[in-house]
């Protein structure tokens, strides 16, 4: 049973970009909070002077919010319960330290590094090992210790673990019943010499200051929980509910990392993928609605989130799965969020377009790696594009809503992500200058009896015959009438005309192109492609 108004929280550590498994945890505290009526609460852990910056700050609330993820109190929305950022929480760690130095649960120690470390070497080689922290100064009487600080000794401070602690136990949401040894555990440091606090110190009470009454994390964090237990009690503070969160794995088994490719949020928002996709996606890995829906849209999830529904076993990144729901995401949009959500792809592949060189070209065909890279190098769209080219470019997007919203229908149907957008619909801004693909001139145009000169002179003469409004399935009856005239197929007619136009055998559909660009444009292809392929025309 989930108690009224839960309180979670997201806790990223600015130390890098927003990782697939930080996002995930993301989406299920807010999906929890969403679900339950509760309230989710950012909280920047920012301590680690020397890997946490602004810059990476920013980086992951720029990710959250490309995601969707609101969070109802943290940085730049505010809260009862601020600041969120742990750099400025250091007199709350304080504040708890004092009450527990006033109830003798923390004690001074001024084991000097070297004394410590000569302690573990010892023990080390020693049968049973090392065993953590040997407790020499947990029995030094108040005075002595008193004296000892004011005499300027350096000194860190530690919990004192109650000598007949049994085991610690919890009931993780996730893992069921937990239950780990008390006595193995040392008496940790939580203020450090420096003044500095400790990470679990500082958790611990900003999840108990908060009131955050479930944590929801990575069980990476799962051996942090016990040492968590004994700081909340030794503070006093209620323990919350934990839900610790299975792994998640690359397709091959193995900790998703960077040697699966992208592991950050930017990254798939650079290569084309939905916001609402990825958090669908996400969602899905280790969580399920009933077993088998897999389409399940923000405002479902945002209230059929349960704990309960949290598999223990590791969850697959497949990114296969991923591309396939994102093609679903895509088709369910309209022309307009399309072009907007779209707008720098197609930017680029306008860019793609004009810039290709004058004339028609005969352009090897790429490779699949080649195909790949010239996606991956879409990524980021716009970059290496100088800056006024692509003002140019995002004005002509924006200056021709129609066109793109027309051009929507026709590669809707495939698409699987922006990046591939340069690449298909490059030709449509070709102009006279149609790069014809290698392959698709040796299979369509160069086939041996194919007569594709000829298919081409007669598309021309039916097309520029065409005069006004026109119909596309009306100029394709009439190519089709006039080639049956001379023995040719609508086959023999049209694979032709789509190099011509298109520069590739595999293109959108080929008369709803032709429809979208002016008849004088279709004209110049068609003769330089003639042209460029047969040296002429026919009459020559
Ligand atoms: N800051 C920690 C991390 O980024 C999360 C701490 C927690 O969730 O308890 O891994």
């Amino acid at each position: 049973m989930v108690e009224k108004d839960p309180r979670v929280r997201f806790a990223p550590s600015p130390t890098g970009m927003l990782h697939i498994g930080g996002a995930r945890t993301a989406i299920y505290n807010w999906a929890f909070a969403r679900t339950m009526g509760g309230t989710f609460v950012l909280r920047i852990e920012d301590t680690d002077p020397t890997r946490s910056t602004e810059e990476n700050t920013q980086i992951i609330l720029r990710a959250l919010r490309w995601l969707g993820l609101d969070w109802d109190e943290g940085p730049e929305v505010g809260g009862a319960c601020g600041p969120y950022f742990q750099t400025q929480r250091t007199e709350t760690y304080q504040a708890a330290l004092d009450k527990m130095k006033a109830s003798g649960r923390a004690y001074p120690c001024f084991c000097t590094k070297d004394e410590l470390d000569a302690k573990r070497a010892k023990a080390e080689a020693e049968e049973g090992g090392y065993a953590g922290y040997d407790g020499t100064c947990r029995c030094l009487s108040a005075e002595e210790a008193q004296a000892r600080i004011e005499a300027g000794e350096p000194h860190v401070w530690r919990l004192k673990v109650p000598a007949d602690h049994g085991p610690i136990e919890f009931d993780d949401a996730v893992y069921g019943h937990m239950s780990f040894p008390a006595d193995v555990m040392d008496d940790m440091i939580i203020q450090r010499t420096d003044g500095t606090f400790t990470y679990n110190f500082a958790v611990v009470c900003d999840d108990a200051n908060m009131g955050i009454t479930h944590v929801i994390r990575g069980d990476d964090h799962l051996s942090n929980t016990p040492r968590q237990i004994l700081i909340y009690e030794a503070c006093g503070f209620t323990v919350p509910t934990f839900a610790h969160l299975p792994m998640i794995l690359g397709p091959d088994g193995h900790k998703l990392s960077k040697r699966h490719g992208a592991t950050s949020v930017e990254e798939y928002r650079d290569r084309g993928y939905l916001p609402e996709a990825m958090v669908n996606f996400l969602a899905l890995i280790g969580w399920s609605l009933d077993g088998e829906t897999t389409i399940i849209p923000e405002d479902v999830l945002c209230q059929s989130f349960t704990l309960d529904r949290i598999n223990r076993k590791d969850g697959v990144f497949d990114e296969t799965k991923l591309e396939w729901m994102n093609g679903v995401y895509i088709r369910e949009m309209d022309a307009d969020a399309w072009v907007e959500a779209a707008t720098p792809w197609l930017a680029q592949a306008y860019v793609d377009g004009v810039q290709a060189p004058a004339g028609a070209h005969i352009v090897p065909t790429p490779s699949k790696e080649e195909q790949a890279e010239t996606a991956r190098q879409a990524h980021a769209p716009g970059e290496g594009v100088v800056a006024e080219r692509w003002q140019k470019a995002l004005a002509h997007v924006a200056d021709n809503p129609e066109l793109f919203r027309a051009i929507f229908p026709l590669i809707s149907e495939r698409l699987v992500r922006f990046d591939e957008i340069p690449a298909k619909l490059a030709y449509f801004f070709w102009g006279p200058n149609v790069q014809l693909d290698e392959k698709s001139v040796q299979k369509v145009l160069l086939k041996e009896g194919a007569q594709a000169d000829r298919a081409l002179h007669l598309c021309r003469e039916v097309l520029s015959s065409i005069e006004g409004d026109w119909d596309e399935d009306a100029a394709m009856e009439a190519c089709k009438a006039k080639g049956e005239a001379v023995g040719l197929k609508p086959k023999q007619l049209f694979q032709p005309l789509r190099v011509a136009v298109t520069g590739n055998m595999v293109s959108p559909p080929l008369f709803e192109s032709i429809k979208l660009m002016s008849m004088d444009d279709v004209m110049a292809r068609i003769d330089g492609t003639l042209s460029a392929v047969f040296g002429g025309s026919l009459d020559d």
